[in-house]
């Protein structure tokens, strides 16, 4: 599946600019600056998201990538820019979450936490918004490679137990790396298992 082309398909700012719900969907979420760009160009091989991490906060559209039209992949805009205006980032927060709540075709979120820091207070926020909207959840830890072993096992532990009372987490956190390749075919195994036949 990920061997094929990823297409860019459309990004909307408003709720009735939204694809049709025709094809199982993938979001992936994190901080602004977790390395989602990355880990999403790893995963599909190309440059499917621009690098946003010298502007944070700027994309405030949903965008919908298409894979081989059997599975979509969504990105959202980073959260937790301190220094992003209160307004927008609200503004951000009730687009994410009217999508997330209001999206039969969403199977899976892919919420994605520096390995570095493991999970942080603006990170249960968007468990809850998660859990509220009854979208399960798995947890990528991304820039594995900057991280020694014996603390990532200290990290790994800790978002375990920040998970366990959590509705829809699901299973293990995993481990990536997009600059090492590390955990990129193992996450793509798992997505692939939510694709349209
Ligand atoms: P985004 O804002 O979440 O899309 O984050 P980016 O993908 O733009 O990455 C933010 C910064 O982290 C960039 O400077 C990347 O080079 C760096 N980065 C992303 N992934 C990795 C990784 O796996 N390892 C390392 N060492 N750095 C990474």
């Amino acid at each position: 599946l990920f061997a094929q082309a990823c297409t860019f398909m459309l990004g909307v700012v408003n709720l009735r600019g939204l694809p049709p719900m025709d094809q199982p969907e993938i979001v992936f979420a994190g901080r602004s600056n977790v390395g989602k760009s990355s880990l999403v160009n790893a995963l599909t091989g190309r440059n499917t998201l621009a690098r946003t991490s010298n502007t944070p906060g700027r994309t405030q559209e949903i965008n919908f990538f298409d894979l081989a039209g059997r599975l979509r992949l969504v990105d959202v805009p980073g959260y937790g820019f301190a220094q992003a205006p209160k307004a927008k980032v609200e503004a951000w927060t009730d687009l994410v979450f009217a999508y997330l709540r209001g999206r039969a075709s969403l199977r899976l979120a892919c919420l994605l936490i520096d390995a570095r820091h493991g999970l942080k207070t603006v990170d249960d926020g968007a468990m809850e918004q998660l859990g509220r909207a009854a979208v399960p959840f798995m947890v990528v830890l991304t820039k594995a490679d900057l991280v020694r072993p014996l603390e990532l096992e200290r990290i790994v532990g800790a978002v375990r137990g920040g998970l366990r009372n959590r509705i829809g987490a699901l299973a293990e956190p995993v481990l990536t790396s997009s600059r090492k390749g590390q955990g990129i075919a193992e996450l793509r195994a798992i997505l692939a298992t939510y694709a349209a036949a």
